[in-house]
């Protein structure tokens, strides 16, 4: 069995703690903060190390410089020649010797240290590729057996007599340098998640005070219902983007309101509109009910009750028609149409209401390139400017059609000039919207549904032309209508409507 529930209120999201922007912007923070300490951990701690091997290197190479002075190779037998009874140079002949270890031209050992031996003795094929390079400057990082870490220079040296090469090598315990990086990295592993929890309190609070605007709008948004639809959220003079979102909900409302006003005026219209006509067709019933008593009485009635049956449906074909239009059914019948043809016709059909008017209806008709077009919508477009042209012109006043090549090359212009009552500058640009109506002293009493203009605005469209109106209240209105003729047709100028009036609006 099928079931519909009808919830009335307000239907809330929930927002998801996980899914929610609050949390994202905080962690994608927190991420890019922990990414960053990792890096700055682990560049300062290679830069610490560099510095510390640096460091001991260049220490190594002037405790060579001081083994050269010390120690002597006499008849093949190495001496270390140092005043023993001072306490310095004998720290430092001590020290020299801690890590060393010499051997001759043929690989064999001459001495070497207790410590060079954990570390392991250089091998003969070493020894000969050191003596056939340079005499320093070779540097090696090496480990004894409990894995203390050593920086070794190796390279050769002079025997007293300056002739045999032999090879020496000599090191420093790099163990204390490690030392402070290791306590270094044990600090900054101690300290970065301290820091990552700070950042993660001050990224949650940041991304708090970063989507309250959001959620000001999500709760304005929540309280905006037919009847209360101009809420504005007041901006934050950032100038951000949340301040461009804030900007773009309060005139989207500002929109709507317009549009439920619109439609709210048009109800009334509609219901004035065909009340008039309903309450006309009931008259001419309830006389012929009542009152008619011969058939002529009888066939009066009907056919007064029929015209305005006409006038009803009318009505209803146009909003079916707008509508269809606007939902894009209505579908253009194009074909190669001649302006100057159609203009002609049409003021011939406007000279009886125009007459009736006492308005004089004139036309300026130029040939000029056939449009690719369909015939009926440009009569409905050719037609509602001329009725509103003569509707809006008081009596004695005139009505102008011009039609002609437009100054750009592949347009047709169709103008349509009265001497009216004008539009106020600040009705002008909502003449083409749907429905809408000017209300003043000069248009009150005009009957007109608002719809006119809009299809008007829409036949333009479809034909991809464009339409000006140049107006002045108490003096006139101009309507020009731009249609491409030709394929050379480009974007016409701006100022085709020519200098009539100081009112301008435009629609394409
Ligand atoms: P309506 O049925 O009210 O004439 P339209 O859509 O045709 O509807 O026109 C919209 C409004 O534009 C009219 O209510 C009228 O105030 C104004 N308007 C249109 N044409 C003219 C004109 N030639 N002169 C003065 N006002 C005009």
């Amino acid at each position: 069995m099928a079931r519909f529930t009808r919830v009335f209120g307000v239907r809330q999201l929930r927002v998801g703690f996980v899914r929610g922007l609050r949390f994202r912007l905080a962690v994608s923070y927190v991420a890019f903060f922990a990414v960053l300490l990792a890096a700055i951990g682990i560049s300062f701690r290679q830069h610490l190390n560099n510095e510390v091997e640096a460091d001991t290197e260049q220490t190594v190479t002037s405790d060579w410089e001081a083994v050269k002075i010390y120690l002597h190779i006499k008849n093949e037998y190495p001496v270390w020649q140092a005043d023993l009874t001072d306490p310095e140079e004998g720290f430092i002949v001590e020290r020299l010797r801690r890590i060393y270890f010499l051997a001759d031209s043929d690989g064999n050992v001459v001495q070497n240290s207790e410590l060079y031996a954990s570390i392991g003795l250089e091998s003969p094929e070493e020894i000969a590729r050191i003596l056939a390079g340079p005499s320093t400057g070779e540097f090696k990082i090496r480990r004894d057996k409990d894995g203390i870490p050593y920086m070794i220079e190796k390279g050769w040296m002079h025997d007293d007599d300056g002739k045999d090469k032999y090879f020496l090598a000599i090191g420093r315990s790099l163990a204390p340098g490690y030392k402070t990086v290791s306590e270094f990295t044990r600090t900054y592993l101690l300290i970065a998640p301290a820091m990552l929890v700070l950042a993660s309190l001050f990224g949650w609070w940041l991304a708090g005070i970063a989507i309250r605007p959001l959620n000001s709008v999500a709760h304005a948004a929540q309280n905006v219902t037919g009847s209360n639809i101009t809420v504005q959220i007041p901006l934050r003079g950032a100038g951000d983007e949340l301040d461009h979102l804030i900007d773009s909900f309060n005139r989207m409302t500002e929109r709507l309101h317009q549009s439920f006003e619109q439609i709210r005026r048009f109800s009334t219209d509609v219901s004035h509109e065909l009340r008039t006509p309903i309450t006309a067709i009931r008259g001419q019933l309830e006389v012929a009910l009542f009152t008619a008593e011969t058939p002529e009485q009888y066939r009066e009635s009907i056919i007064n009750a029929m015209e305005d049956i006409e006038k009803l449906s009318s009505i209803v074909r146009a909003l079916l028609l707008l509508s269809q239009a606007e939902s894009g059914q209505l579908a253009l019948q194009k074909a190669p149409l001649d302006l100057c043809e159609v203009a002609a016709d049409l003021v011939d059909q406007f000279q009886i209401p125009a007459e009736e008017k006492d308005v004089t209806l004139t036309s300026s008709i130029e040939p000029c390139a056939p449009v690719e077009a369909d015939r009926t919508q440009i009569e409905r477009l050719l037609s509602n400017l001329l009725s509103n042209a003569v509707k809006y012109t008081p009596k004695g006043g005139s009505v102008r059609v011009i039609v002609g090549p437009a100054r750009e090359p592949g347009w047709t212009k169709l103008s349509v000039e009265d001497t009216g009552v004008g539009i106020p500058a600040e009705n002008l640009p909502h003449i083409f919207d749907r429905f809408y109506r000017v209300r003043n002293a000069q248009t009150n009493s005009i009957q007109g549904l608002g719809l006119g203009l809009s299809f008007v605005a829409w036949i333009v469209e479809a034909h991809g032309g464009r339409i000006d109106v140049a107006s002045n209240s108490g003096v006139g209105t101009r309507f020009t209508v731009l249609l491409p003729s030709g394929p050379e047709a480009a974007e016409p100028a701006a100022a085709e409507s020519g200098t009539l009036t100081s009112n301008e609006s435009r629609h394409s």
